[in-house]
């Protein structure tokens, strides 16, 4: 038993005091958080995957962007880089078998290893119910959005444990908490993720790698539009709410951060809402 506390100890539950952290006259210095560690965001070409991709090296990481298409890759890449920021970038369809194997294939190439994992790629292709879901549609939602992740996540795992700083961060959505009634299968898809985050953190706390979940509100993006372009739910929901105003892709991106820095290395399996308001007691 004490062996087990002692393993967990060198492992998920390290503290800050052991990791070199950079510092300047003034204290820690935020852009160095995530100094020399080395990041992969699905999904990450524009919208909350950009955003967060974007401050992750800003935070000091190396990056690795992906996404279906090559010209929106390179259209990411060249914006990052050409804020001087330390990224490159890979077609990778999360749902495709052999886009996952180059995206690690990628990775392993570049940088040996990855710390974090930041599972943003999600697809929602019916606006209706679920009883009016085909099995073409289960197959297609619940492919990319819960067991792509995972299939991901299993071929990254050995790259990533021992390395003292490993993070994994999936991307639910407010849906999982307060569903739409026209966003049926893409609900469920995203509940599912609140409980992959919980049963993913248990299997991977022994491997020393920390598993959370952002849980975005309505965000204005691309994905969005259905919903805060809807004037009569966008009203509403903003009135039940008391929302102030429509979120922005960058509101998501502090969190992750965060998550991956040594600062939440005792944070693990939890749902972090970023919606304006708590869906939660
Ligand atoms: P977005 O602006 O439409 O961006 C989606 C990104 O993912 C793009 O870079 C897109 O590029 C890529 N992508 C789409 N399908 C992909 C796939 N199968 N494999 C790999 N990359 C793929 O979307 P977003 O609003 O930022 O949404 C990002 C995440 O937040 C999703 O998980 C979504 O469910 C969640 N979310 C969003 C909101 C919101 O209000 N926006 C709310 C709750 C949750 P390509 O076209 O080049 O593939």
């Amino acid at each position: 038993m004490l062996q087990a506390v002692t393993g967990v100890h060198r492992g998920l539950f390290h503290s800050r005091a052991g990791l070199s952290v950079r510092m300047s006259s003034t204290g820690i210095n935020p852009k160095g958080l995530l100094a020399n560690r080395v990041a992969v965001v699905t999904g990450s070409t524009e919208g909350i995957g950009f955003a967060i991709a974007r401050r992750l090296a800003q935070d000091g990481a190396h990056v690795v962007v992906s996404s279906r298409k090559q010209q929106n890759v390179d259209r990411a890449v060249a914006t990052l880089q050409g804020e001087g920021l330390s990224v490159t970038g890979t077609v990778c369809h999360v749902g495709k078998a052999e886009d996952r194997e180059r995206l690690v294939a990628k990775v392993l190439e570049h940088h040996g290893g990855l710390d974090f994992l930041v599972c943003n790629a999600a697809v929602n292709i019916l606006v209706g119910g679920t009883l009016k879901a085909s099995e073409e549609v289960w197959d297609k939602i619940l492919n990319v959005n819960v067991k792509s992740p995972v299939l991901l996540l299993s071929q990254l795992v050995p790259h990533m444990e021992n390395r003292g700083m490993g993070a994994v961060i999936l991307v639910s959505s407010i849906a999982a908490y307060v569903p739409h009634v026209e966003l049926g299968v893409y609900n469920i898809s995203k509940t599912a993720t609140l409980g992959l985050t919980r049963t993913l953190s248990l299997e991977l706390a022994p491997k020393g790698i920390r598993v959370n979940c952002l849980v975005p509100g309505v965000i204005e993006t691309r994905f969005s539009q259905v919903l805060h372009k809807d004037e009569f739910f966008w009203n509403n929901f903003k009135k039940e709410h008391k929302l102030q105003r429509l979120g922005q892709p960058e509101d998501c991106a502090g969190i992750v951060s965060f998550l991956c820095s040594p600062d939440a290395s005792y944070i693990t399996g939890e749902s972090f809402v970023v919606a304006g308001f708590s869906p939660r007691l």
